[in-house]
């Protein structure tokens, strides 16, 4: 841990007021937002448009980044999953996707999650705290930090990784508008997905935030009585309510909603489950992204043959929903987001 100032996701006001107390002009906020998101550059000594004695002073005062790279396991596709502790209990993680059409960050919004989903690591070691702006915006510096070597840097987010996002909804809500933000990182609000186990009431309110992007509801069963025994949020939440919202979503956004579907072997992968899929779905324009589970130490549940994910797709298919298989990163990287965290911090 440092005393230092962190400069990584530190807003523009923040930052012009950090340079007036140093006695410098406004626009060195400007000149360091460059160095730091368009050119990835962290070492002060590198940026040489500031001069000598302002380049001592932010090396004695301020730093580029809070946290530490402290694991890294990078799968054979390129894949990669990067863990980043901010100090000893406070260790995240996110998974840089190699695309065909850029790089994607899926990002953790929290440290552990509140959620209790049955199938997910990293609602094991419960929820320790919500993540602040600037430790979700320094998963992207450090994501480029990787990238920079190979000439690519992160095009699309996804919040998709530890935690619920809707959950720590103000630092997410500014963390999307401050990654958006053409002087920072500059990606497109149509290029980032927010993810929620079914929060409806903040389902509601990014509704009202009128932005462009992509609202994914991670929904793993289409019966109240099976999801109530995966995710808890279903008793508080029900498949009725939630249904309701994301059609209110979709239809003020006008945009495609995503639901992510993971298969559990015997448990939701049967014929009755696609039909009850299909009804729910009726009439919202949606994506299903199925994808077969990746088995987690310490817990039950087991991916399906290949026989049957075929099956479940051609019966989602044959019911006129649009879905697409998604193959979960191999267990060579530890995929299941939150497991990495768990064995740094021996809980596995
Ligand atoms: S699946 Fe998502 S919401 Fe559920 S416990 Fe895991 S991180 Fe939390």
């Amino acid at each position: 841990m440092t005393s230092k100032r962190n400069l990584v996701g530190l807003a523009w006001p923040a930052l012009t007021d950090f340079f007036l107390e140093l006695g410098q002009p406004e626009y060195r906020a400007k000149q360091l937002m460059e160095w730091i998101y368009q050119h990835n550059v962290g070492d002060f000594s590198q940026m040489s448009n500031f001069p000598k004695e302002l380049r001592q002073k932010l090396e004695e005062t301020a730093v580029v980044g809070a946290g530490e790279v402290v694991a890294r396991q990078v799968a054979a596709d390129g894949t990669t999953k990067l863990a980043i502790a901010f100090s000893e209990d406070r260790i995240v993680e996110c998974v840089i996707l190699r695309y065909h059409y850029g790089v994607t960050l899926c990002l953790s919004s929290q440290v552990g999650c509140k959620m209790g989903c049955a199938f997910c690591a990293s609602g094991l070691g419960g929820f320790v705290d919500n993540l602040t702006t600037a430790e979700i915006i320094e998963q992207i510096w450090q994501a480029n930090q990787e990238l920079a070597a190979q000439g690519l840097r992160v095009g699309h987010l996804v919040y998709m990784g530890m935690g619920e996002p809707l959950d720590n909804y103000p630092q997410v809500i500014e963390s999307i508008r401050f990654a958006n933000n053409p002087a920072t990182f500059n990606i497109g609000m149509r290029n980032i997905t927010v993810s929620t186990s079914g929060v409806v009431p903040g389902i509601r309110q990014l509704a009202e935030e009128n932005l462009p992007l992509t609202l994914s509801i991670s929904l793993h069963a289409p019966l109240d009585y099976l999801r109530d025994q995966i995710m808890p949020i279903n008793q508080r939440y029900p498949l009725t309510e939630l249904m309701l919202a994301v059609r209110d979503y979709a239809r003020t956004s006008r945009r495609r909603v995503t639901f992510e579907y993971i298969l559990l072997a015997g448990f939701n992968d049967q014929l009755i489950h696609a039909e009850k899929l299909a009804s729910l779905l009726a009439g919202i324009i949606a994506n299903v992204n199925v994808i077969p589970y990746n088995e987690v130490p310490g817990l039950p549940w087991q991916a399906p043959s290949d026989k049957q994910i075929r099956f479940f797709l051609r019966a989602l298919e044959a019911r006129g929903v649009t879905a697409t298989l998604r193959r979960e990163l191999g267990p060579e990287i530890e995929a299941a987001c939150g497991q990495l965290r768990r064995r740094l911090q021996g809980e596995e």
